[in-house]
Order: C-alpha cells, then sequence, then structure tokens
C-alpha cells in the first residue's frame, strides 16, 4: 500500500466549521481501538489507517471506565509510551480519554495532541470541573461526550466548564443515551438532543461515535449515515486489526478495511443544514420523529412486560383481567397526565387502548403457557 499524506487535523485550535456556508466535503474521522492493548496491536491498526490517508486523528483508550471491575480496565500509562510511539512514527496526532488530574497530567507530560472527556464523566459536573482545572490555560482541544442520560442541559454545561477554563477547541461527541426501552442500538440516539446542541451552540462542531451508539458492526453504516445527514462534521469509529479477540467492545469494532468500506459507503451531501434547518421546522420534526421512535420502544418494552405477567398469572391460575388494578393503573396515570397538562381525554384513550392490548399480549403468553 502506497503512504498518502496524512489528512491535516482541520485546524482543531480554530473553530473550523463555525463559519456559516463552511462546508467540509468529507467528515472528520478519528479511528483507532476502543483499548490499547499493546504497542504491536496498535501498530497494526495505525499503518493501514495512516496509509489510507483518511484518518485525521488515532485514538485508543488508556483508562477504560467499566461498568464492573475485574473486566480489562487499560494499560494505563505504559500504554501511554505507545500511543506517543504511535504519533512519532506514524506522524498522525493522537487522542485518548482523560478522567482525572492524573490521566490529565500524564497526557500533557507525554504531549498527547487530543483529549476527551468521556460520558461516565460528563455526567459529574466536579469530575469535568477537576479535568478542566488541571489543562487550565493550555489552550487543548478537547472532544466532550454527551452524559450517560439524556440531559442536554449537563453536556452544554460540561462543554461551557471546558471552554472557559481550557481555552482551546471544544467539539462535541454524540454517543448514544442508555436505554430505557427495547431497541437495537446499545445506545439509544436520541438525536433530538444533538439537534438541540446544535441549536444551543451552532458554534460548536458535532462529530458522531457510532461504535457506541450501535454497539453492533451491522449497525454501524446506517448510523454513521443518519449522523452524515444531521450535518454532523465528523465520526469516531473503534478499529481493531482483529476485532473478535478485541479485549473490550469487541462486537463493535471494525477492521481499518471496514472502516475504509463504510467511509466509502457513505453520501455526504454538498448542503449544510442552513440556520433555519437547524433551528426552525425541519429541527423540530427531527426532534418529534425521535421521540415517537422512543414513544414505540416504550411501548414495545410495556408489551414485553406485559407477556412476562401473563405467563406468571398461568403459572398462577389467576384470571388476565383483575378489575382492582386496572383501575389503580387507569387513575395513577390519569393523575400523572394531569400534572404534565395533558389532555384528559386524550390521555385516557390511549390508556384504553394500551390496555386492550395489554390484555391480547397477556392471553397469548397464558394460552401458549397451557399448550
Ligand atoms: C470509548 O470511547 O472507548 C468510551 C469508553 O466511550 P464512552 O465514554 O462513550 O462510553
Ligand atoms: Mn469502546
Amino acid at each position: 500500500m502506497t503512504q498518502q499524506p496524512s489528512p491535516a487535523l482541520p485546524a482543531l485550535n480554530a473553530r473550523p466549521f463555525a463559519e456559516p456556508g463552511s462546508s467540509p466535503d468529507s467528515p472528520l474521522v478519528v479511528a483507532g481501538p476502543c483499548s490499547a492493548e499493546s504497542l504491536a496491536q496498535m501498530r497494526s491498526v495505525a499503518a493501514p489507517l495512516r496509509a489510507s490517508g483518511q484518518v485525521h486523528l488515532f485514538r485508543a483508550g488508556l483508562w477504560k471506565p467499566r461498568t464492573r471491575p475485574h473486566s480489562f480496565e487499560g494499560n494505563g500509562a505504559q500504554a501511554l509510551e505507545w500511543l506517543k510511539t504511535i504519533q512519532q512514527e506514524y506522524a498522525m496526532p493522537v487522542t485518548t480519554e482523560v478522567a482525572n488530574t492524573e490521566h490529565v497530567e500524564a497526557c500533557l507530560k507525554a504531549g498527547i495532541d487530543v483529549l476527551w472527556i468521556g460520558a461516565r464523566t460528563t455526567v459529574s459536573p466536579f469530575a469535568v470541573q477537576e479535568i478542566a482545572n488541571a489543562l487550565r490555560g493550555t489552550g487543548i482541544p478537547m472532544l466532550v461526550k454527551n452524559p450517560m442520560h439524556a440531559d442536554l442541559k449537563l453536556w452544554l454545561g460540561a462543554i461551557e466548564r471546558v471552554e472557559s477554563t481550557v481555552g482551546g477547541a471544544v467539539w462535541a461527541l454524540h454517543r448514544g443515551f442508555s436505554n430505557y426501552g427495547v431497541t437495537d442500538y446499545r445506545n439509544a440516539p436520541m438525536w433530538e438532543i444533538p439537534i438541540g446542541l446544535r441549536a444551543a451552540r451552532p458554534d460548536v462542531p458535532v462529530l458522531c461515535d457510532p461504535s457506541h451508539i450501535a454497539g453492533r458492526r451491522d449497525l454501524l453504516a446506517g448510523v454513521a449515515q443518519k449522523a452524515m445527514d444531521l450535518g454532523m462534521r465528523g465520526l469516531m469509529l473503534e478499529t481493531h486489526h482483529n476485532p473478535d479477540e478485541a479485549l473490550s467492545d469487541k462486537e463493535q469494532q471494525v477492521t481499518p478495511q471496514g472502516l475504509f468500506s463504510l467511509l466509502a459507503g457513505l453520501t455526504i451531501r454538498e448542503e449544510q443544514l442552513s440556520e433555519d434547518q437547524v433551528t426552525g421546522l425541519a429541527a423540530l420534526r427531527m426532534q418529534m420523529d425521535s421521540v415517537d421512535e422512543q414513544l414505540i420502544d416504550l411501548l414495545a418494552s410495556r408489551m414485553a412486560l406485559a407477556e412476562q405477567i401473563g405467563e406468571v398469572k398461568g403459572k398462577q391460575g389467576i384470571t388476565v383481567l383483575q378489575l382492582q388494578r386496572w383501575r389503580e393503573v387507569f387513575a395513577t396515570r390519569s393523575e400523572w397526565a394531569k400534572e404534565r397538562g395533558l389532555g384528559l381525554d386524550f390521555v385516557q384513550k390511549v390508556l384504553e387502548q394500551v390496555h386492550k392490548e395489554s390484555i391480547r399480549v397477556q392471553t397469548d403468553a397464558l394460552s401458549r403457557k397451557k399448550n
């Protein structure tokens, strides 16, 4: 493979896409493994990425925030040396996640080009402020992932803390939100949140992280395309030379070749969303589409519960229709609706339909159990 010149990191120190009318013809691409596993692993990923000339920034997690202890928690400070080696050998800017002062100091000392704040950290204003303080005045470019849960203000607040203290470019990074409903995604995209962010802060470029949204390789391309259609400025995609053997997030990582095919398959529309599309009717409709999708997910979750309830009733020999329980459901939900200013008549009609369907699902489950 011939070595292409590395694409310049589009002036991360300025706000490259903030000027009205600016229209990048290809997304900024951040790629690299979920975790830095060894120097050999990082070289195997970095070499083809660098040679392709399509990747602007190489990523690798050193300190991995894992849901439970005793799973692989990253190689920490020793992996910083490997990241440094990649930066120098391949002349590529590199980025990693920082979650506390110790991480920040180590990264500053090593000369890491860009740092990111992870979703579990954005949740805590204390932690974000601690990181920002440790970076005070350095002007280092920062990516701020959305918080785990769908709180736009918390995301905006983290961006404000970082920009006012660190003083460099700050980009938002959309990685989806913890799921409440039944969905195919590891983290629900809830597109209305990044659209809301763009409306509130049109000067902050938004990147998308399809890997953590999708959680599965086969869903990545669709998420990446949607992000491009919404005018997002770049993509972070976890890339591993042998994803099936990865020590973390193996289902969602692509090979370098997989990354290149995904990028080649994207349709990048010339026109960026106009101001009106970001703040006007189209933006509101996009937000409504996303909320409706969640409404359907919630209904699916409710019916899945109804099915389980049907099975339990079957086992216990209880009748499906429990009048007292239905009266309680009807009364409490009507009260919740009133508190939220919803029309009572409308909500009660919806409740009746939902109840009717729950009874049907429970009866089916019960008769399946009998047969
Ligand atoms: C990551 O990018 O590897 C990561 C841990 O992401 P998030 O904070 O989005 O979970
Ligand atoms: Mn990951």
